[in-house]
Order: structure tokens, then sequence, then C-alpha cells
């Protein structure tokens, strides 16, 4: 076993070796970290839903209902009323014609895309995109194109290349789980219609963010109806967790009877059913939750460049603040939770080496007040480390 230690040794010299931070609280704007209380600037909670009574009261419900374990797969005997009310309320949301639910995202997606996509079939996949598109490519055993990142020009390319193969499969992240850019939709529908190729979007950071009502990616650019595969989380934005696809009626018969991630793993714990419920509900009825959410985004990002950093332009609340090499960004991470700010240092494989950052991610429930305390932490430690 001495290839542990080696790898392990390796790590800590590239500084990429990960320990974990245990929080002593819930993913609220104000948190406690290794008994340290700081604001929290780095969850995926975008709603402030994670803790919210409502769903926490759903969660009780569910459990008081249906139990704590849903005892088998959904083909099997765990098939509870709770989750076809669950997929009904999403159908609704989304306005396709079916959806399912999975245990995570990533089961969504290792799922979806081996039923997918086989041994005679081509997948492009966008650079960025996310491990579980990643792993559910690998999986697939497709031919796997990887697109240079959101470059439509090349995903034509590529497609151009494959008009051979049996099916094209095109994936992409809706919102960039570690940029936070959106992907030019309408051009990759427009090539993906002219190339006959299906198109999944994971809508992991769009959901319950992005659209009039939250409905992810497709209705923030009013191409509803033209992304044949929609995929998301209930675990970011909605608070709980758990991964769903979208789409028609034979999409959801054909994951049904084809993702393995589906047929061959317990249903959902009820807890995390009856909380997803009721967030999706939240986000339809509480359009202001999704308004603050945006405001607070854009003064955050407006605060950043004029504190110097180097930040994009954009709406969402995945913030990459780019700190140069691995052990830079710990670095900062570090001097950030010294001054009660917590954010967590992306370091390789999240991104591509030399792309180390600090992930800023911001809540609709953070108060001005903790946003304002947070940039000037950020403009204290990026001076004494020479960032800005
Ligand atoms: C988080 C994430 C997933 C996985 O979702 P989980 O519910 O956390 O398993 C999939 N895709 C993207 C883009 C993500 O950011």
């Amino acid at each position: 076993m001495d290839f542990l230690q080696t790898e392990l040794e390796y790590l800590q010299k590239q500084s990429l070796f990960r320990r974990l931070k245990r929080l002593d609280g819930p993913q609220t704007a104000r948190t406690t970290v290794e008994n340290r209380p700081c604001i929290l600037l780095s969850s995926n909670n975008y709603l402030g839903l994670a803790d919210h009574p409502a769903l926490k009261e759903a969660a009780v419900q569910a459990v008081a209902i249906w139990g704590a374990g849903a005892g088998g797969s959904r083909l099997t005997t765990g098939n509870y009323a709770l989750y076809e009310e669950l997929e009904n309320t999403i159908t609704r949301f989304k306005r396709t014609a079916a959806a399912i639910v999975f245990n995570t995202g990533y089961m969504a997606n290792t799922g979806t895309i081996t039923a997918l996509a086989g041994d005679c079939d081509v997948i492009v996949s966008d650079e960025l995109n996310h491990a579980s598109i990643i792993d559910g490519c690998r999986l697939s055993r497709a031919k796997v194109m990887v697109c240079r990142h959101a470059d439509t020009a090349h995903l034509a390319e590529i497609l151009e290349q494959c008009r051979h193969y049996r099916r094209r499969l095109i994936i992409t992240d809706g919102v960039f789980s570690m940029d936070g850019d959106i992907a030019p939709l309408p051009e990759i529908i427009a090539l993906a219609e002219r190339y006959d190729a299906l198109l999944m979007v994971d809508d992991a950071h769009a959901t319950g963010v992005l659209g009039r009502r939250g409905a992810g990616t497709a209705e923030h650019f009013h191409l509803e109806g033209r992304v044949p595969v929609q995929m998301g989380t209930l675990s970011k934005a909605l608070g709980s967790a758990g991964g769903y696809v979208s789409g028609s009626r034979e999409l959801i018969d054909y994951l049904r009877n084809k993702a393995r991630s589906f047929i061959f793993s317990t249903a959902p714990p009820p807890a995390a059913a009856g909380a997803a419920l009721e967030a999706v509900r939240m986000v339809e009825q509480q359009p202001e939750l999704r308004q603050k959410l945006k405001e607070n985004a854009l003064f955050l990002r407006k605060g950043l460049a004029a504190a110097g950093y180097r930040v994009p332009d954009g709406e969402t609340p995945v913030i990459p603040v780019h700190t140069g090499d691995a052990a830079k960004t710990m670095q900062m991470a570090d001097e950030l939770l010294e001054q009660g700010v917590f954010v967590t240092g992306i370091r390789p494989p999240s991104v591509p080496p030399g792309g180390s950052r600090l992930r800023v991610t911001v809540m609709a429930t953070h108060a001005r007040e903790e946003l304002a305390y947070a940039l000037q932490a950020f403009k204290e430690a990026g001076k004494k480390l020479g960032l800005i």
C-alpha cells in the first residue's frame, strides 16, 4: 500500500491535498466553520431554501407518512405516491410532458447519458462540463469529442465531422458550475437541429435561478420546447437532494427502462423528496427570492471588480475570482476565513490546470451589510497577498 503515501505526499507538494472543513451549522448566510463564526460565500443554497422552515417541515411530514427509507428501487417496491407527486410537480414547473427523479444529479447524468448513447454514437461535450457528465460519457462507451468552451464554431466543425455516427448527442452545462457563465443556447440549439443531434442541458445551477419562473436555461432564452433533454438537481437552489430529467413522455418512459442508476438504486429518501416538492412550489410562488438573488449577485460582482479583481460580467450567483496557482488560492481562502468569510478554493481536477480560483457564490438571503463586510475582507486579503 506504499502508493497511498506516495500519492498523498505528491498531492501535498502540489498544494492539491484536500481536507474537509467542518461546518457547525446549516447553510445560512452566517454560519460557523470549525468554531469560527463567518459569512458563508460558497454555498449552492442559492435561494436559502436548505434550512427554510417550510422545507424542514415538509421533510418531517414526509418521514411521518413514508418513513426514513424507501426500502427498494422504484421498479420493485419503492414507488411511493410521493415520488409521483414530485415528478408531476417538476413536469408542470418545467412545462414538459414528463419528468423522472434520480437520487442525485450525479446519477441523473450518468444514468441518462449511458441510456442515450452507446458505442455506435458520438457525444460532443463542452470542455468545462461537470464531472458527472464526463463520467457519464466515459461509461457510455460512445466516442467523446470535447468541444472548446462555449465555442459554437468548434461545435459546428465537430458535428460536420460526425455525420456518419448513428446518433449525435450534444451535452452542455446551462450555467457552468465553476465559471458561472451561461451556455450560448440559441446557437447550440440551431446547430443541434441543423445536424440532427440530440441536445441535453444540465441545469444544476440554473434550476430555480434562471428564467422568468426559475425553470432554467431554456426559459432564460425563451427556448422552452427546443431542448429535448433537460437535467437538473434538487440539491442546489432547491435546497434538498436529488436529480431530475424532464422531456417528452417517450424520453421518460425510455429512461425508466434503461437508466441503470434509476433501475438499480433504492428510491430517494422520503425526506429529500418531500423537501424538494415544497421547494419547487416555493420557487413557483416566490419570484422575489430569485430577484433578491440576482440583485445580490450583481452587487457582489460589481464590488469585487471595483476592488480590483478580474471578475467576468454576468448575472448568475457563481462568481469565479482567479487567484493564480493552487498554493496562492489556498492562502487566500485561509486569509479570508481568518477575517470571517468562508469561500472555498477550487483547484485541479475540479478546474483545468492553472485555473485555480476562489468560487464565490452568493445567496438570496445575504444582507447587504454581510456582502459589504465580505468585500472589505476581499480587499484586505487581496492586498496582503498581492492579488490586487
Ligand atoms: C452539482 C452538479 C451536478 C450533480 O448534482 P448533485 O445533485 O449534487 O449530485 C451535476 N451537474 C452540475 C453542473 C453540477 O454542478
